[in-house]
């Protein structure tokens, strides 16, 4: 049944949405002004100042700064040369939460990284230097092996140090975390462009072995960094939340332009055009704009501890992590089929096409509110897009790579969502919170299951080796 009952206020969403530059003007701010906005950097804070002006402005309440520790990195020069067979220097940059540290070892090429790859006690990987290609969806598996897996794989079959080699040509070396529960690697990890790494392979094809030696010099040590907070409160219900939320530090060698800030600017979008057009709703919209999610999900991880009391009443939590950028943005839910149902209708009812899709995976920061049980879900590609980051984590990752109507569709999208979040009565809101066994169960169903298991181990050895 086609039945829209917030038609007029749908109307002067899409149209002020459609027709306004603000989205781009911020991105561009976020971008070009304040840098990268990695952790540490001084354009983190000046970003994070200018997103609370912007929500001040735009009407919301209670917008403020909440401060969080955590463990921070510094980029340091590495090196890379090859000793033998052959002689010469490779061009290369730590991974976040590299430890410094020189390393002399032979070269084993994991291949694309697949989990096959490193059968345990028998891969041959101890003592070496491993290293695999950024490949998403390696030979034979169903689902997105992510760095930290094979990074953490590497670690449980005693390699030394770890190469990350970009599977796309010409992007140059990809980076991205390889700390873990807040403590830094314990091994040496770098990454190099494709073609870098795909020299290094033919080396090892050709000669049987190759020795490498590898020096980092990067600077682990506790820093403070911000979460950006605010809300429009609701008429009826203000204690239900509704939140949306993106990070908005981007890693250090890029402008993080599509990841994340297209999301950071789409969640202030959204909150311009819901303070402007659908304020009040019967429950509180709050919008987070989180810091340091790249080296280890940290501002919302303090979010959910510091407000551990109140997450009972987070109705359900939106993330928009580069949601500007996404191809074929649509309402993906972690894994609450109740809530698929009530998403129906609502597609149904508006003429604004989106797919709905249901997935869970831990790489963003809705995943501290899943792991607390609350209904989560995203902006993001449905289907679900395999290919993997294209230009993001790279320097390539840069302004010129987003568009207007990108980031339009990602906040009328969310806009549209939020509204009907915000509106369904309490006593017909279908879902409750998880208990931390049904949150165990979701994460023990077969698809989820080996990579939860491997994830458990990985953060077992981070433990041992800090004790
Ligand atoms: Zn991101």
């Amino acid at each position: 049944m086609r039945d829209n009952p917030f038609l007029e206020t749908d109307r002067a969403i899409v149209g002020d949405g459609y027709t306004s530059f603000e989205a781009l003007d911020n991105l561009t701010i976020l971008c070009d002004d304040f840098g990268s906005r990695f952790g540490g950097t001084e354009g983190e804070k000046q970003a994070a100042d200018f997103m609370a002006e912007k929500l001040e402005h735009y009407g919301l309440q209670n917008v403020h700064l909440e401060p969080f520790d955590y463990l921070g990195w510094r980029r340091g020069p590495a090196e890379l040369e090859v000793l033998e067979p052959v002689q010469r220097t490779l061009a290369c940059i730590s991974l976040p939460h590299s430890p410094a540290g020189e390393v002399k070892a032979e070269l084993f090429d994991a291949g694309d990284g697949a989990p096959v790859t490193f059968e345990e006690g028998s891969s041959g990987m101890a003592g070496k230097i491993v290293m695999a290609s950024s490949e998403t969806f390696p030979a034979g598996s169903k689902s997105w092996v992510h760095r930290s897996e094979k990074f953490g794989r590497s670690l449980l079959n005693s390699a030394r140090a770890f190469i990350f080699m970009n599977h796309y040509p010409a992007y140059g070396p990809a980076t991205g975390g390889v700390g873990r529960g807040g403590r830094a690697a314990p091994i040496p990890a770098i990454s190099v462009s494709n073609e870098d790494g795909s020299f290094l392979r033919r080396l090892l094809k050709r000669h049987g072995a190759v020795t490498l030696r590898i020096k980092t010099t990067d600077v682990n040590e506790p820093m403070v960094s911000w979460n950006v907070i605010g809300d429009l409160p609701g008429s009826e219900h203000p204690q239900e939340l509704v939140m949306l939320g993106s990070h908005y530090d981007g890693h250090d060698i890029s402008q993080g332009a599509q990841d994340p800030a297209s999301g950071a600017a789409a969640v202030l979008e959204a909150a311009r055009l819901l303070a402007a057009h659908a304020s009040p709703l019967p429950c509180t919209l709050r919008f987070a704009l989180w810091g340091v999610e790249e080296i280890g999900l940290f501002g919302s991880k303090a979010y959910v501890d510091a407000h551990s009391d109140e997450l009972d009443e987070i109705r359900f939590y939106l993330n928009m992590d580069g949601a500007g950028a996404v191809t074929n943005k649509g309402l993906v839910i972690n894994e609450w089929g109740a809530l698929e149902t009530l998403a129906k209708t609502w597609q149904r009812g508006i003429a604004y096409p989106f797919e709905i899709g249901q997935s869970v995976n831990a790489h963003s920061d809705h995943y501290p509110f899943l792991l607390r049980g609350i209904p989560t879900g995203g902006i993001e590609s449905v289907p679900s897009s395999t290919s993997g980051r294209g230009y993001g984590h790279t320097r390539h990752d840069t302004l010129d790579k987003v568009e207007l109507r990108e980031l339009q569709d990602a906040a009328v999208l969310a806009s549209l969502l939020a509204i009907r979040l915000a509106s369904v009565p309490p006593e017909r809101w279908p879902v409750t919170r998880r208990s931390p066994e049904e949150v165990g169960a979701l994460l023990d169903r077969p698809e989820y299951r080996e990579t939860a298991e491997v994830q458990r181990k990985i953060s077992a050895f981070y433990k041992s080796q800090a004790e």
